[in-house]
């Protein structure tokens, strides 16, 4: 018998590939990574159906994982190199994580619910993204022990930039994503690039993301 739901998600995979070129994509190993990750396998299984739409879903928590452009989005505008070692701030179900692992040398991840860090890291290890290492912890501090970063990506939003992620942002030409804005309102993506003259700041896309708390959850 033929698996119907094995073959829509063949196409909704095509379709998916397809709508992030339309959209502005053009990175080919930004595209070859999104291909590489099964994103089926990182939302729940009620939505599996829907892992290849382009639409931010819910996972554990009360969090969201994030709309696939966005994610392309945002790895396209951080430029990882295969040498670069980056920080996420907001692992969620580890997909960002997953994606950037493609492209980078090592990726640290750090989320502030104990039960998302622990399912997206035997997630990532069950799916053999072995370059991955999560962290239960709160993001505003950073990873300190494991820093400089090359690379930083903030996906929940924030006021402000956390001056810890700034200090831990390579001076080199370190480049840092995040979106800044109020909760509830449109917030942008603020890409930060640290040169010798200083800190150059510009402003990306609109977006709409859950917000970055300060201290590690209490609750699991
Ligand atoms: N990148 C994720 C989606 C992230 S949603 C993915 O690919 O699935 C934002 C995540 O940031 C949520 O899981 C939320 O719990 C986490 N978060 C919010 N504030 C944080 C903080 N201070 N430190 C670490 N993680 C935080």
């Amino acid at each position: 018998m033929a698996n119907l739901s094995a073959d829509g998600q063949d196409e909704g995979r095509m379709e998916f590939l397809l709508t992030l070129k339309r959209r502005g994509i053009g990175d080919q190993a930004v595209l070859r990574a999104m291909d590489e990750v099964p994103r089926e396998r990182f939302v729940e299984a009620a939505f599996a159906d829907s892992a290849y739409a382009d639409q931010a879903l819910p996972i554990s928590c009360g969090q969201t994982i994030s709309q696939p452009y966005v994610v392309a989005y945002m790895t396209e505008q951080l430029g990882v190199r295969s040498h670069h070692r980056v920080l996420e701030v907001g692992t969620g179900s580890g997909y960002q994580a997953a994606v950037l692992s493609r492209l980078a040398r090592e990726v640290v991840s750090i989320e502030r619910y104990r039960t998302l860090a622990d399912q997206a890291r035997q997630r990532l290890a069950s799916l053999g993204f072995a370059n991955v290492t999560v962290i239960a912890g709160d993001g505003f501090a950073g990873v300190p022990d494991k820093a400089p970063f090359d690379r930083i990506i903030v996906t929940a939003a924030a006021d402000e930039v956390p001056p810890a992620l700034l200090d831990q942002l390579a001076d080199d030409d370190g480049v840092m994503l995040i979106p800044l804005g109020p909760q509830g309102a449109v917030q942008h993506i603020v890409k930060l690039t640290k040169t010798p003259a200083g800190v150059r700041r510009e402003s990306l896309i609109p977006v709409r993301f859950v917000p970055l708390l300060a201290g590690q959850a209490q609750e699991l």
